[in-house]
């Protein structure tokens, strides 16, 4: 940030800068306040404070998108499509490589180095995580849908990858597409709801079997009794819209009490008496 000489920050007018297409528009008509320009990584950020407001939400949706989130697709949505896997895992596995070829060096330039990827890496898995985000909720509102996705809890179990891919990165960006669907969500008024993540991967939504051996090799479902059979991210995301249903439908059912209702008149109040 541009500083006085005695260090508080300086006002600048008409400062020009560029921007996704999608964020100058949020910013023409949302923007609040004054912006900060900072000096990072030999470039300069200007960083705008916005306020969106919510669009009303949806409390009739008409069915729900089931969103599964793994490795092979980021996600997996529930009338089959699938979400940029393999680029980012290729650049992913291609970044962890150059890390790991950096850090047995140690030297001071592989340390400035490695900081400067990992905030790159980031950046990318960011960028892919709001793609995928926008992608969802658009698809949810355009139907009249709400999204089902899964409590987080239960993935760790489910990503299970060599040691050497393991990371915080993982779970870390599981959190950050969630978080960005629920804002993207809210703010397009499509309902949320989350789900517990258990046999997913491995209950066959037309008959309930719910078996390991289910899952023959990892990316297959094939029922062991019914037969059913597909890919097995996407038959994880259809349990998760039935289980979004289920949850929708009993958290929103109308309160159908069999205790008696208190009688019609119990006050104390004088009665009107109309003439007749
Ligand atoms: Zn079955």
């Amino acid at each position: 940030m541009p500083l006085l000489a005695d260090g508080r920050p300086r006002r600048e007018r008409g400062i020009r800068f560029a921007g996704h297409p999608d964020q100058l528009k949020t910013l023409e008509r949302y923007r609040k306040g004054e912006s900060d320009l900072v000096f990072r990584g030999g470039k300069w950020y200007l960083i705008a404070t916005v306020e969106v407001p919510d669009a009303e939400m949806n409390t009739d949706p008409a069915d729900f998108l089931g969103v599964d989130m793994g490795i092979v697709n980021i996600a997996t949505a529930s009338d089959g499509d699938n979400y940029e896997g393999a680029g980012l895992r290729r650049y992913r596995q291609r970044m962890a490589k150059v890390r790991s070829e950096l850090q047995v060096k140690a030297t001071k330039s592989a340390k400035k180095k490695l900081k400067a990827r990992a905030r790159r890496e980031a950046r990318a898995v960011k960028d892919v995580n709001h793609r995928i985000s926008k992608q969802l909720v658009a698809q949810a509102e355009r139907t009249g849908r709400g999204i089902g996705m899964e409590d987080l809890a239960g993935i760790r179990d489910r990503v299970r990858l060599p040691a050497a891919q393991r990371g915080e990165l993982n779970a870390w960006s599981f959190y950050q597409l969630q978080a960005f669907i629920r804002y993207k969500a809210r703010r397009a008024g499509v309902p949320v709801v989350v789900v517990d993540a258990a046999n997913t991967s491995r209950r066959c939504p037309r008959c309930g079997h719910t078996a390991k051996a289910n899952r023959p090799i990892r990316d297959d479902f094939a029922c062991r009794r019914c037969g059913l059979a597909g890919a097995a991210d996407q038959v994880a995301a259809v349990n998760v819209r039935d289980r979004a249903r289920m949850t929708w439908a009993v958290v929103n059912q109308p309160i159908v009490a069999d205790t008696p209702r208190p009688a019609a008149d119990t006050s104390d109040k004088p009665r009107i008496f109309r003439p007749e």
